[in-house]
């Protein structure tokens, strides 16, 4: 769409020309950027392709769309969140100004910390960034941090924006639209929609109901409750061939508009989807801020990343909590805070570096902890809560029931009788059950601490040396269906962002 060998060059010297301007010349403070002054009321979807292994990465712009409205927020352009591993920064080209910038995650971003990716398998990745349709040539910056969260440029690019190539065709697609909740301007509201993904021709009456039921779960869970005259809600509608996303490891293949799949990076639940491209074109055709793809499958199983959407399957008794659980991820940046080691990554949050997320902490600088205005008064740091004893007690449950399998199958092979292989099984259940009570007994001791906020020892992905909020919260898990008190307040924060 481009060309390429100019494009190259052009790289090649802003990214000399980036080192030798940006690293001399602090810039100025940048909160007086006026919108209007520098956009117009549209989007620009720059579509961008990241590619390569856990040690060499490239992100290349392949094409630009013009979008006919600019969503999000007008009055902060330069974001307030330091969330994401890029970032995408606009600097006028006359000026050298700073006019926009914000922070975002990537299904690359992800891959690179993967053990394929460490042995050098390069891989390419789909990503659309969105910024404000600029009224001057800009150079746009992709940033990427590096492993102590330092950014540094990726790519550097100039962009005309009356350059005759940018894609200005007609927004719709002849989808099926609709909207379930208009409460404001787009710029005003956070604008959320739902597309649909594995519903056939048939099933369209069975998406909208879907999407009003999700929307409900959302509307339903504080801090989104309080706030729901923020939100307008929105369907996309684009029938499938067949029903469900694909299940590579049950060879279970099926033809749908997204592509949606479970196994991403080989993990059974993880279900992701790679048309990043085809997404944001189907999700234009309303004014939105946040994207959810609703995947019609019984399935547990969801996935998202920060800024560019989540996904859930609709038909588990779980749905809820996954959906909840995901657009934490993608709406607010969210971390998560469970801690098994059920992941794809290696060393997600290298030791010794404090995470970009709200809501875990590697407890570097107690003094300065992210979430201290919201400690419970006199909670110790790092707050016990007897982990230690619970997992030792787990784990002996977990090797008593590989003992109980092993007697078991020996029983078997010796032909004993029913009744001998009941004893074996009444053995085990009885250890097993004084195990349960041991564990009882701990969580009991601690139960004061449910609804304190401290610093408790096991979350992103690891049972030590990270820290999260509280015991129980959706982005660990949580009986009564509630975010911690410090997920509930990053929450809170970027709706006020997008419906300042
Ligand atoms: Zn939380």
């Amino acid at each position: 769409m481009h060309n390429g060998l100019e494009r190259r060059a052009t790289r090649a010297f802003l990214a000399a020309l980036f080192l030798i301007t940006f690293a001399f010349h602090p810039l100025p403070a940048e909160e007086s950027v006026r919108f209007e002054d520098h956009f117009l009321d549209r989007a620009m979807r720059i579509n961008l392709y990241l590619i390569g292994d856990s040690r060499d990465e490239q992100a290349v712009v392949h094409s630009i769309y013009q979008e006919p409205v600019w969503p999000e927020n007008r009055s902060n352009l330069t974001n307030p969140f330091n969330y994401g591993h890029y970032f995408v920064k606009v600097y006028e080209v006359a000026s050298n100004r700073l006019i926009y910038a914000s922070g975002f995650d990537c299904q690359f971003g992800e891959y690179k910390t993967t053990t394929p990716a460490l042995k050098g398998l390069k891989k390419v990745f789909q990503r659309a960034v969105r910024i404000p349709w600029p009224k001057h040539k800009i150079n746009l910056v992709i940033e990427v941090r590096d492993r102590k969260n330092l950014l540094r440029p990726l790519t550097v690019e100039t962009i005309d924006p009356e350059d005759y190539h940018h894609v200005r065709e007609e927004i719709s697609a002849g989808d099926y639209t609709f909207e379930v909740r208009k409460n404001g301007p787009p710029s005003e509201r956070v604008d959320l929609v739902f597309l649909a993904e594995g519903y056939r021709a048939v099933d369209r009456e069975k998406f909208e109901s879907d999407v009003k039921k999700f929307a409900g779960y959302l509307l339903e869970t504080e801090p989104y409750k309080s706030n729901q005259d923020k939100f307008n809600i929105y369907g996309v509608f684009r029938p499938s061939a067949e029903s469900g996303p694909d299940e590579p490891r049950q060879k279970v293949y099926r033809n749908t508009v997204l592509k949606a799949s479970f196994n991403a990076f080989d993990l059974d639940r993880y279900l992701l989807t790679e048309e990043g491209f085809l997404m944001r074109e189907m999700a234009a055709q309303v004014p939105y801020d946040a994207i959810v793809i609703l995947v019609n499958s019984k399935r547990y199983g969801g996935g998202g990343i920060y800024n560019d959407y989540c996904l859930t399957t609709v038909d588990h008794q779980a749905s809820r909590s996954v959906f909840l659980h995901e657009f934490g991820h993608s709406f607010a940046g969210l971390a998560d805070e469970y801690y098994t080691s059920d992941v794809a990554y290696n060393e997600f949050y290298p030791a010794g570096v404090e995470p970009l997320e709200p809501n875990i902490t590697a407890l570097l600088d107690p003094q300065n902890l992210k979430w201290r205005d919201l400690l419970s008064p006199g909670i110790s740091l790092p707050t016990e809560y007897g982990q230690e004893e619970i997992e030792k007690l787990q784990a002996e449950r977990r090797a008593d029931f590989q003992e109980m399998n092993r007697a078991l199958e020996e029983a078997r092979k010796k032909s004993l009788k029913e009744s001998e292989i009941k004893k074996i099984q009444a053995r085990f259940q009885q250890k097993d059950k004084a195990i349960q009570a041991k564990i009882k007994q701990v969580r009991e001791k601690y139960r004061n601490l449910e609804d304190k906020v401290g610093a408790f020892e096991g979350a992103g992905y690891a049972s030590k040396g990270l820290y999260r909020p509280m015991m129980y919260c959706l982005m660990i898990s949580s009986p009564k269906m509630e975010f911690c008190r410090v997920c509930q307040r990053a929450i809170q924060q970027m709706i006020d962002y997008y419906s300042r």
